[in-house]
C-alpha cells in the first residue's frame, strides 16, 4: 500500500477544514458587529441623553430638582423610550428572509411552497434555492431577503419586506428625538452669560451638540430618502441598481411594474404586513 496515494484526499480535507474555519472566522465577526452596532448605538445615545439631562442648567434637570411635573418631563422619557423600542425591533426582527430549502419554516411560508411557485426565473447561487422577485442575497446576513432594501450597519440588520416599516418609524422617531435635544441644549446654553462658566456649564453640551447635528443630518437624509422610494414604489436596492436588475431594465429611471401611485404605495407600505407574491402580480400584467 502506497502510503502517498492518501495525501490527495488529506489535502482536500484540509482545504475543507481551513475553508470551514474561515467561514467560521466570518460569521463570528458579523455576529460581533450586530452587537457592536447596538451596544454602540445604545451607548452614544444614553450618553447624549444623559450629557443634556443631568446638566443642571438644563430645563428637564431644574423642573425634576423643583419637583415640577412638567409636560416635558413625561413626554421626553415617552420619545426615548419609543425611539429604543423601535430601534430594537427592527434590528432584532428578521427583515423577510427567504425559508432556506431544509426544512425551516418562516411562519407564513413554507418551503414547498416557495420552491413550487414560479420564482424559477431568479436563483441564488449563494443560497442555492429558488429566489423569490425583489429578493436579494445579503453578504452580511448569508441569506435571501425578500423585498430588499439595503443592509442597515447601524441596525447590524437588513431591511426588507417585514421590518422596513418599523425602520422607517424608527428614523422618525429618532429624528423627534433628535429635535427635542436640540432645542434643550439650546435653550440650556443660553442661561449662562460668563464666558468661562458657559465653557464649564457646556462643555459637554457642545460635544452633544456635534453628535446631534451630524446624527440628525444623516437621519433626516435616510428619512427623506425612504419617503421618496416609498411614494415611488421602490426599495432603496431597487433604486441604486435599477439599470441592473432584469425585471427593471425596461423602466425607465425611477419608476417600476410595482408604482401604484401615491397613496396605494403609502398603504401598501404601512398597512400591508403579509409575504408579497410579486411573481403573481408580475405575471398579471403580462
Ligand atoms: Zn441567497
Ligand atoms: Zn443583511
Amino acid at each position: 500500500m502506497d502510503p502517498f496515494r492518501k495525501l490527495p484526499d488529506d489535502k482536500q480535507e484540509m482545504q475543507l477544514v481551513l475553508e470551514e474555519s474561515t467561514a467560521d472566522k466570518a460569521d463570528k465577526r458579523k455576529k460581533y458587529n450586530r452587537i457592536a452596532a447596538r451596544i454602540g448605538h445604545t451607548v452614544l445615545s444614553l450618553s447624549v441623553i444623559a450629557g443634556i439631562c443631568f446638566n443642571p442648567n438644563s430645563s428637564i434637570y431644574r423642573s425634576a430638582a423643583a419637583g415640577n411635573l412638567t409636560l416635558e418631563l413625561y413626554l421626553f422619557p415617552v420619545i426615548v423610550f419609543i425611539s429604543f423600542v423601535l430601534y430594537y425591533i427592527a434590528s432584532l426582527m428578521n427583515p423577510g428572509y427567504v425559508p432556506i430549502a431544509t426544512g425551516e419554516e418562516d411562519g407564513e411560508e413554507d418551503t414547498t411552497t416557495l420552491i413550487k411557485s414560479d420564482h424559477a426565473s431568479y436563483f441564488c447561487r449563494w443560497c442555492d434555492q429558488p429566489q423569490p422577485l425583489r429578493s436579494k442575497h445579503c453578504r452580511e446576513c448569508n441569506r435571501c431577503v425578500r423585498r430588499f432594501d439595503h443592509h442597515c450597519p447601524w441596525l447590524g440588520n437588513c431591511v426588507g419586506e417585514r421590518n422596513h416599516r418599523v425602520f422607517l418609524y424608527f428614523l422618525i422617531a429618532e429624528d423627534m428625538l433628535i429635535f427635542k435635544c436640540f432645542s434643550m441644549i439650546w435653550e440650556t446654553s443660553r442661561r449662562s452669560n460668563e464666558v468661562l462658566e458657559w465653557i464649564q456649564l457646556n462643555g459637554i453640551l457642545v460635544v452633544c451638540a456635534l453628535i446631534l447635528v451630524i446624527g440628525g443630518l444623516a437621519v433626516t437624509a435616510l428619512a427623506c430618502c425612504h419617503f421618496y422610494l416609498i411614494l415611488h414604489g421602490l426599495t432603496t436596492w431597487e433604486h441604486v441598481s435599477h439599470s441592473r436588475i432584469t425585471y427593471l431594465k425596461r423602466w425607465p429611471e425611477d419608476s417600476s411594474p410595482f408604482n401604484f401611485g401615491y397613496c396605494k404605495n403609502c398603504f401598501m407600505f404601512c398597512c400591508y404586513c403579509s409575504t408579497q407574491n410579486w411573481e403573481k402580480y408580475i405575471k398579471s400584467l403580462t
